[in-house]
């Protein structure tokens, strides 16, 4: 099908510039498969992105935390989607459980900020996943579904989204999904691609977990047919997070 592997790393509101400066010095010296088979793509805070956008290695991109709705402006504190190109930052990570549950950020909020951004020329990590009181009253399709429509609604191409499933009971708890858990999930999401948007689309928008992916437990995840990659957060600022990258392999 020819979905190249996708490895983001999500550093969160997280680091010193020595901190940030060691955490790039083991990715440029990290042996890690070829840009052909995966792609990788960290996230520092806003404040960090020059930093490391400029001392990355090759091959590996930088991605903003989030960004504004629409055109920037009077928004004080916001970083608009036109700086972030402007500053030749390729991707954005929009709908994180984290901003959509402490900062209530709703379905069609998100569904905008995609759209913008994707407008604008950014690619695009767009969170979605259910919180462990929403699986266990067996509402986890209906959540990520309608997460998933509020985009689908506001955008004609995919081509500049991947999709992230992450659960909120699996984020920086230790309890990770299991494999069959997360295959059950991420096939659910491409079939309802096939349904609301396009064959084509279905078969190409990598679908990545995210939810306390660490270095021991990413092959058995990687292996699974509908799980296209990783977003992954603790373990993003760690040396595992090479062990995770091989994981395309
Ligand atoms: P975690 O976070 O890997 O620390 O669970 C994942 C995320 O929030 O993207």
């Amino acid at each position: 099908m020819g979905r190249k592997f996708f490895v983001g790393g999500n550093w969160k509101c997280n680091g010193t510039p020595e901190e940030v400066k060691k955490i790039v010095s083991v990715l440029n010296e990290g042996q890690v498969p070829s840009s052909d088979v995966v792609e990788v793509v960290v996230s520092p805070p806003f404040v960090f992105l020059g930093l490391v956008k400029s001392s990355l290695r090759p091959g590996f991109h930088v991605a903003a935390q989030n960004c504004w709705v629409k055109k920037g402006g009077a928004f004080t504190g916001e970083i608009s989607a036109e700086m972030l190109v402007n500053l030749e930052i390729p991707w954005v990570i929009l709908g994180h459980s984290e901003r959509r549950l402490i900062l209530n950020e709703l379905n069609e909020f998100v569904g905008d900020k995609v759209a913008y951004a994707l407008s604008q020329g950014l690619k695009v990590i767009a969170c979605v996943g259910e919180t462990l009181e929403q699986r266990e009253a067996g509402s986890t399709m209906d959540v990520v579904a309608a997460q998933t429509k509020a985009i689908a609604d506001r955008v004609s191409s995919w081509s500049n989204i991947v999709l992230a499933y992450e659960p909120v009971w699996a984020i920086g708890t230790g309890k990770v999904a299991t494999p069959a858990q997360a295959q059950e999930v991420h096939f659910e999401l491409r079939k309802w691609l096939l349904a609301n948007t396009s064959p084509e689309i279905a078969a190409a928008t990598r679908i990545i977990y995210g939810g306390s992916v660490n270095g021991a437990n990413c092959k058995e995840l990687a292996a699974q047919p509908d799980v296209d990659g990783f977003l992954v957060g603790g373990a993003s600022l760690k040396p595992e997070f090479i062990d995770i990258i091989k994981s395309a392999e």
